[in-house]
């Protein structure tokens, strides 16, 4: 059920089509080559997209750039090729292969999604009937619905908001209200544009056409609204304001937390503990860590896990969603009669299979005593 407003005359659907097809004919010869991807000239063949793979590349790309996502989606492409495969791989494998990527409960909805996936056999092929998938919420499912399965529905990105708010100068007075209430008015607007596509445009182009627009044209900072295809339509544009829109609600300033990581090590092996599954990091190999607190601990080493030869060895700083992090990083060394409740890992090990703030505080503490060596 199309959820835009409908198109007020015939004026605006004829312009809406010309639009199209310019977004049309530049993302045929512009349009990213990305390794999720199939481009429209495949389309043209025949080829369809994988919806796994559509699937997965959306889930990874999810808060981080597509840079850093690619070598990710290929490993997880070469060892995982079918989502049958991926749900029958073991959540160590997943979540070590899954560290570096950062909002590990992302990989716990991936692993209970492929597992629910497999257990229908395929993907539904609705919006609808994908947001019902652990972890697949509007976005993701409109995006996979419209990509996979040429659904007429609007996935709106950060880049294809800011194309359509340029597009119709839709900004706000820069609270959040406002800005939630100019976010409804470009998704109709978005949406708008799907429900107008002639029959021969598919909806899977036309998303992943404003998504590139974004990324490559009508960037942020400095749109290089000369090549864009759209400029004959841009509200923004004719008004010089470009950079104004979109006029988003201001942020917050993000808070800090401090804590303590006790990294302790017995020769070549490091201890590691698993997290509880739920909350943050749920289910990741981290190493022992205080509580994270607003203020820092008068006390730090109160929470150690021991009356171990505690070395203050460094500090390492992380930013999550809602707040930073400052660990303050303890290492001691214990023998091997030692008892201390978690599991001993190489140290290599035990690096490859932390998230990526827990993997930056025990390479310091495994790097910061052995420099104190040389
Ligand atoms: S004309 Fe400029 S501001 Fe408007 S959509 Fe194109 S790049 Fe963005």
């Amino acid at each position: 059920m199309p959820i835009g407003r409908p198109v007020p005359d015939f004026m605006a659907t004829h312009s809406l089509r010309k639009l199209l097809t310019a977004v049309d004919r530049w993302y045929r010869r512009q349009g990213r080559k990305l390794p999720w991807r199939i481009g429209p000239a495949e389309r043209d063949a025949g080829v369809t997209p994988d919806p796994y793979l559509v699937w997965l590349s959306e889930v990874m790309l999810q808060q981080t750039t597509i840079p850093h996502a690619t070598p990710y989606f290929e490993a997880f492409r070469i060892r995982w090729p079918t989502v049958h495969a991926l749900a029958a791989a073991s959540w160590d494998e997943v979540s070590a292969a899954w560290a570096g990527l950062g909002y590990y409960s992302r990989a716990r909805n991936l692993h209970a999604c492929a597992k629910a996936v497999a257990e229908r056999h395929a993907f539904p092929q609705t919006a609808e009937a994908l947001r019902a998938l652990p972890g697949i919420g509007p976005y993701t499912s409109a995006a996979i619905a419209s990509i996979a399965f040429d659904e007429r529905i609007a996935p709106v990105d950060g880049n294809i908001e800011r194309v359509v708010s340029r597009l119709h100068a839709i900004g706000s007075d820069g609270t959040e209200a406002g800005w939630r209430a100019a976010k409804q008015v470009i998704s109709a607007r978005a949406q708008e544009m799907a429900n107008a596509l002639p029959h021969d445009q598919r909806a899977g182009d036309l998303a992943q056409a404003l998504m590139d627009l974004g990324a490559t044209v009508c960037t942020p900072r400095g749109p290089n609204c000369a090549m864009c295809p759209v400029w004959d339509f841009c509200e923004a544009r004719k008004q010089g304001e470009q950079e104004r829109y979109p006029v988003k609600a201001e942020k917050k300033a993000t808070p800090t937390r401090h804590g303590s990581a006790f990294v302790i090590v017995r020769g070549p092996e490091v201890l590691l503990i698993r997290r509880p599954p739920s909350g943050l990091l749920g289910g990741m190999m981290m190493p022992l860590t205080s509580a994270w607190s607003e203020t820092k601990a008068d006390d730090p080493l109160a929470e150690a896990p021991g009356k171990f030869d505690w070395k203050l060895v460094g500090e390492v700083r992380h930013v999550f969603t809602h707040f930073a992090l400052k660990l303050d990083v303890y290492r001691a060394d214990v023998g091997v009669s030692t008892k201390v409740e978690g599991e001993w890992l190489k140290h290599d090990d035990a690096l490859a299979a932390l998230p990526t703030v827990g993997r930056k505080a025990v390479a310091l503490g495994l790097g910061g005593v052995n420099s104190r060596r040389n």
